[in-house]
């Protein structure tokens, strides 16, 4: 029997934390979850399956270059993207998300090793409205910007699949190429999140952490609008040793699990 890639364990768990009822990041078989397990593969979730049920059987291996290699073939439609998916598989799985090339771009382009993508009501109730860029106009306190990072991505509304993947590949590499780094959070706007992260529990973190700057956006949208900290301020705790140092637990804390 084969044996199953030791990512697979902590991909399961952080799917059914993502997917916990109370924490309202996703419902039913919303959101979806990725982990590079090698040079060229990846596991991802199944289609259809809930993340709050994820198991181990919830998952399919995936060769990287052939997902990426569908951001150029353009399948016509979901009928043809379901059956290239199919194809992309390595050795025998579900059906893999519809999702699977923005898992791609995250885990090549985006410098992750995890993914993770929900549609978190707190978050879509800003993304769905009428300033969705409110989102990504500053962040608002020192704590956001430690686990998120200072500069988030935010993407317009593009077609679920190889058209949105599409949109992110591009925004991504002129993002990377302004700010010398990936980021670690992506809006969807109408859509939903992305977390890109270096493990499970990192992805976690950040969820947890967007969900909470959003929770507090809402806030402050009833007490005059946001007033984000300025560049300045967000600079400096980006740079500061003793905020370097509380990263550094974040990650031991992840070590431990
Ligand atoms: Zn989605």
């Amino acid at each position: 029997m084969i044996q199953p890639p030791a990512e697979l364990d902590g991909l399961v768990r952080l799917s059914r934390a993502l997917g916990e009822r109370s924490a309202d990041y996703a419902i039913l078989a919303e959101g979806n979850t990725s982990a590079r397990t090698g040079e060229d593969s990846f596991l991802l979730k199944a289609s259809g399956v809930s993340l709050a049920d994820a198991s181990t059987d919830s998952f399919v291996e995936m060769s990287l270059s052939a997902v990426l290699a569908l951001l150029e073939a353009s399948p016509r439609d979901d009928e043809e993207l379901g059956q290239a998916l199919l194809a992309c598989r390595l050795g025998d799985g579900p059906r893999p998300s519809v999702e699977a090339t923005l898992h791609a771009i995250g885990l090549t382009l985006g410098g992750a090793n995890v993914v993770g993508h929900t549609h978190p009501t707190a978050i879509n109730a800003i993304l769905c409205s009428e300033r969705p860029e409110l989102i990504v106009a500053g962040p608002l306190f020192p704590d956001q910007i430690v686990v998120c990072g200072q500069h988030p991505l935010l993407v317009p509304y593009f077609d679920p699949g190889v058209p949105l993947a599409a949109e992110v590949s591009a925004r991504l590499g002129e993002h990377i190429e302004r700010h010398g780094r990936s980021p670690k959070t992506i809006y969807l706007q109408n859509h939903g999140f992305v977390a890109l992260g270096q493990s499970s529990t990192e992805i976690l973190q950040i969820t947890q952490m967007a969900v909470k700057a959003a929770r507090i956006l809402h806030g402050t949208l009833a007490a005059g609008g946001p007033r984000p900290l300025t560049s300045h301020a967000a600079a400096r705790i980006d740079s500061r040793p003793d905020e370097h140092h509380r990263q550094a637990q974040l990650r031991a804390l992840d070590d431990r699990r």
